[in-house]
């Protein structure tokens, strides 16, 4: 019997090479359904100031699957976007985005903006535009109060950056995320349409005050400052960590320190138990 299994093992996949196999087939196969049945929703992860007030949340794509439990982002976006569900999973990421828009209102913090992620495929489309101020309108929000968060690799195409630009141009901020992580040029940084520079995880201060990642993060933020740029710090989790950062000149900060992505229902009343302290 092993001998037999064997043998079949070595012209199939291995058991190891199957699962995946069969994981990215559900993924494949789950991500439509949960599109309609409401199994994708967002999260909210708080962004501070150097006061460490929150100035804006996050909203990050969850999928809890009935079938198999919780799935990461790092697994279903990339089938999202080679399926072409990215559109769709976008649209919806917006709807929640300008729902959590509105109770913020409703519930007394009106400054609080919005960041969502944009895939680049989204913005391969020169109705995207259009359709995403459309969609905002609905819902009474105006550009001005979202961030549209896109991974710096969008830069290096010329058709996402007339989009970019356009977006720019109706009032949407435009953070470039996770830099420092990919293939990073430091040109992008002179786009005169992003406005915040998101320095990514790999780049959060270590604890070795004069080690060389800190000299390259301290040295990105005085140019993202001399070039009229805003920069956050991601994946702050240790005090040690925001003290660099906002010493080094650190606009903005986010990660488990400050607080996890959480329900809008947990956001609203941080929000409000954090202005019963202050009053
Ligand atoms: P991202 O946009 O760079 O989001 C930050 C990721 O870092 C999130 O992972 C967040 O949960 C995690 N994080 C936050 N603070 C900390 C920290 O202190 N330490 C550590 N170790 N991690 C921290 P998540 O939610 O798993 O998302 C992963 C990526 O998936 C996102 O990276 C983004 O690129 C993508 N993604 C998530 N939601 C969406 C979406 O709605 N649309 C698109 N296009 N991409 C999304
Ligand atoms: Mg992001
Ligand atoms: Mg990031
Ligand atoms: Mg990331």
């Amino acid at each position: 019997e092993a001998k037999k299994r064997g043998k079949n093992q070595a012209v199939r996949y291995s058991q190891e090479q199957n699962d995946a196999i069969e994981y990215r087939l559900y993924v494949e196969q789950g991500l439509y359904n949960a599109l309609t049945n409401k199994e994708l929703h967002a999260t909210f992860q708080p962004i501070v100031n150097s006061d460490r007030k929150i100035v804006a949340l996050e909203a990050l794509c969850r999928w809890h699957s009935q079938d198999i439990g919780n799935i990461n982002p790092a697994s279903f976006i990339p089938v999202a976007e080679e399926t072409g569900l990215i559109n769709a999973l976008g649209l919806k990421m917006l709807r929640e985005v300008c729902i959590a828009h509105r109770l913020l209102r409703e519930s007394g913090h009106p400054h609080i903006k919005l960041h969502v992620n944009v895939s680049i495929l989204q913005l391969n489309s020169a109705m995207m535009v259009q359709e995403f101020l459309n969609y905002l309108a609905d819902f009474g929000v105006v550009p001005e109060d979202l961030v549209l968060e896109v991974t710096e690799s969008v830069m290096h195409d010329f058709n996402t950056r007339k989009v970019l630009k356009e977006l720019s141009q109706k009032g949407f901020g435009i953070a470039i995320d996770d830099f420092g992580a990919g293939y990073a040029s430091v040109s992008e940084l002179s786009e005169p349409f992003t406005t915040i520079v998101k320095l990514d995880k790999s780049l959060a201060p270590t604890n070795d005050e004069n080690s060389k990642q800190n000299i390259i993060a301290e040295s990105l933020v005085n140019l993202c400052h001399r070039l009229d740029k805003k920069v956050l710090f991601e994946g702050i989790e240790s005090e040690a960590q925001a003290d660099f950062a906002t010493r080094a000149g650190s606009h903005y900060m986010q990660g488990y320190l400050f607080a996890r992505p959480m329900s809008l229902m947990e956001v609203v009343s941080l929000l409000d138990s954090v202005e019963q302290q202050t009053n």
